[in-house]
């Protein structure tokens, strides 16, 4: 074991952000690194994940299912690292970890098998450390069971993804190309767009320039099947129009709203769920945690025969992360936003 360090250095909230957050609402602070009791892990960060939760929480508002984050509260959240100091017996020195530390250089935290808890990582050469951020991490458990164990993917549906290159995106624009007839997909520009046609999808379109009413009627003539939901607002208003008689919609996110003055979107009309009989469900992957092995099992399997090559937007440095946070609501990234240390 190297030298430790006497503080840590991590993000905090300096005031609640107003639209896309910028730099300015976010502070970086030294704090003594606190001393480890029973039970815990001193990790090295090596790679922080970017969430666009991280900006409804940013809101300040309470809810039963998200804690607020105020001014002076640090950016929690998941990140990866390597143990440097353990008073865990499960958790040896230089094991690979993952934990809920948040935005921060080194972390203390708690080891277990709790959803949040410090928990060993197995890294390999198609398995990399960051991979349990994104595409073997919370991301790729969100796409995996958004699809198959709330959306209930069928090789006759026709699905619909959209801000389909983003961490949770591609991942499920993946595993419907192996487990559904059709996929259609929107994203935020026309390269990503060209992406998505480079990833085999059927149709595709730039929302931004297109608009989804317009985009669907083009790439989905006949109908939607199953919306994996991750905007929101004109994206799923334009879904339900689109779907087929007993569809099923997922409603994984609604980005579209997190930095508007309300979550709800005023002019969303629910009516067609009503006429065509849909199923429109919700989930927090959290709740997909028992599902784990066998997510990892699928597309870890996918990555090590190099069937699925998740994408990543790498920025360096601690103090780079709020301006990654800023940049992937405005769609200035692919696949998982993640800040290397
Ligand atoms: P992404 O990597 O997809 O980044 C967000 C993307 O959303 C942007 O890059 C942008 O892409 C798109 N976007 C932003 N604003 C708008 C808008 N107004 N209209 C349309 N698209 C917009 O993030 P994630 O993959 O991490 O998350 C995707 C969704 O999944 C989010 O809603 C998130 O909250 C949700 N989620 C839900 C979880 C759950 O437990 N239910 C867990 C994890 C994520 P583009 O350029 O294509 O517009």
């Amino acid at each position: 074991m190297g030298s430790l360090p006497t503080e840590l250095h991590r993000i905090v909230v300096r005031r609640t952000p107003s639209g896309i957050p910028v730099v300015d609402d976010f502070a970086r602070e030294a704090r003594p690194l606190p001393m480890l009791s029973d039970g815990e892990v001193l990790v090295r960060n090596a790679y922080l994940s970017v969430d666009p939760s991280t900006r409804i929480r940013l809101r300040g508002e309470e809810s039963d299912y998200m804690t607020p984050l105020l001014p002076g509260d640090p950016i929690d959240g998941f990140a990866v690292g390597y143990v440097a100091a353990s008073r865990d017996p499960a958790i040896v020195e230089g094991t690979a970890v993952r934990h809920y530390g948040g935005w921060s250089d080194w972390a203390v935290v708690r080891g277990g098998t709790g959803w949040r808890d410090a928990q060993s990582v197995p890294v390999s050469d198609s398995r990399h450390l960051y991979d349990y951020l994104g595409a073997l991490g919370p991301s790729g458990l969100t796409a995996w069971g958004g699809l198959l164990k709330v959306g209930l993917a069928q090789s006759r549906d026709c699905l619909y993804v959209s801000a389909a290159t983003g961490a949770v995106g591609q991942i499920v624009v993946e595993l419907g190309r192996r487990h559904c007839g059709r996929v259609v997909a929107s994203a935020g520009s026309d390269e990503k767009v060209a992406q998505l046609i480079s990833m085999g999808v059927d149709g595709a379109f730039n929302h931004r320039t297109e608009g989804v009413e317009r985009g669907l009627a083009r790439v989905a003539p006949t109908g939607l099947d199953l919306y994996f939901d991750n905007v929101g607002g004109d994206h799923l208003s334009s879904a339900l129009r689109s779907m087929n008689a007993g569809g099923r919609v997922v409603l994984c996110g609604l980005v579209s709203r997190y930095s508007e003055s309300t979550l709800s979107a005023p002019d969303l009309d629910l009516s067609p769920a009503i006429f065509k009989g849909l199923r429109m469900e919700g989930f927090l992957a959290r709740n997909l945690a028992p599902y784990e092995a066998e997510f990892r099992d699928e597309v870890g399997g996918l990555m090590d025969t190099g069937a699925l090559q998740p994408q990543y937007t790498m920025v360096e440095g601690l103090d780079s992360a709020p301006a990654a946070l800023a940049r992937m609501l405005l769609g200035d990234t692919r696949g998982k936003t993640l800040v290397a240390l």
